[in-house]
């Protein structure tokens, strides 16, 4: 019994300190994430999400004095309906983002939920009301089932294989060489950006969360990996509360409102639609990315038959 119990305290100090690292992990992304001046409010309530509709009511926000980001931004995100955010690089868009998770306090006007503020209530029940897919998604070194069932860890296999279905990866996983228990993350298997953004998407699948955030990786995409991707964020999408921080404009055209931010001001507003028949800001920024991806087409097709 001697012999047995020493390598059992061994493995159990070996567990305490595996798990203890991933708590400094934990700790240090949420130093990194969240500036210590967003804490709750004395006496914070969670967040009741009744139908999930999102306003910013004349929004202004500086990350430091001397430059304004935004400068009076309102919107409302009507429940279950799409919005997409487009704009020049460094426009303000996923500032956006930020303000709604609230890892930084709006300088002036406020951002609800249902009407509640979002600096109102606990930011645990913030974070759990919006589910997000981000631009680039980080992996666990661990199994790519472990890795999706990380949005919702009391998840069965069966809801996982599902989940996967629905985010257009299960394919993928199919043919890897351990199926769901191929390890991935930086010791594993390495995923490109489009599929690690469809893990991340069945990920929020399994959430299903009230509110979803979309931040479309900046990379050019394959015409055939976008349109999985997009059948993908139409699926998790459907009747929720999504905001749609775009790059690419393919993504938009379906979008019920497109709101398109520049110089921290909303420039423009509308569908697709309405937006190219205004001629504008929008109108040009679609014609010069219809060209670059068609001529990006063009090249990836002369390659092929080379
Ligand atoms: P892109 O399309 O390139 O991703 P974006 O429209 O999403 O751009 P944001 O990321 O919202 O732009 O950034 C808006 C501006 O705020 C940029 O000029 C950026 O340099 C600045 N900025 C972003 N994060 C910080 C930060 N943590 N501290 C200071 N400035 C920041």
């Amino acid at each position: 019994l001697m012999q047995l119990s020493v390598p059992l305290n061994f493995i159990g100090f070996v567990y305490r300190e595996i798990r203890q690292a991933v708590v400094d992990i934990e700790q240090m992304f949420d130093l990194l994430d969240v500036p210590q001046e967003v804490q709750d409010r004395p006496g914070a309530k969670p967040l009741a999400v009744t139908e999930g509709v999102v306003r910013f009511e004349d929004v202004h926000f500086s990350y430091d004095a001397n430059r304004r980001i935004l400068r009076g931004i309102s919107f409302e995100v009507p429940a279950g309906q799409t919005v997409a955010i487009v704009g020049p690089s460094g426009a303000g868009k996923s500032t956006i983002s930020r303000l709604l998770f609230r890892f930084y306090d709006v300088g002036e006007g406020r951002v609800t939920i249902d009407g509640q503020d979002v600096r109102e209530v606990t930011q645990e029940s913030l974070r759990a009301a919006i589910g997000m897919v981000p631009q680039d998604t980080v992996l666990f070194n661990d199994t790519i089932a472990y890795n999706i069932r990380y949005g919702r860890t009391s998840a069965s296999m069966d809801e996982i294989k599902e989940a996967a279905d629905r985010a257009q990866i299960a394919d993928f996983i199919a043919r890897l060489p351990d199926g769901y228990n191929s390890m991935v993350g930086e010791r594993g298997l390495k995923l490109s950006g489009g599929e690690k953004q469809r893990v991340a998407i069945a990920r929020t699948i399994l959430k299903a969360p009230p509110i979803l955030i979309l931040d479309e990786a900046t990379s050019a995409l394959d015409t055939q990996t976008e349109q999985s991707i997009q059948a993908a964020l139409d699926v998790v999408s459907r009747g929720r509360t999504t905001i749609v921080i775009a790059h690419r404009l393919s993504t938009v055209i379906n979008a019920d409102q497109i709101i398109v931010l520049r110089d921290g001001l909303i420039a423009e507003r509308g569908t697709h639609a309405e937006l190219l028949a205004l001629d504008g800001l929008y109108a040009s920024m679609w014609m010069r990315q219809r060209e670059a991806s068609e001529a990006e087409e063009r090249l990836r097709l002369a390659r092929e038959t080379d």
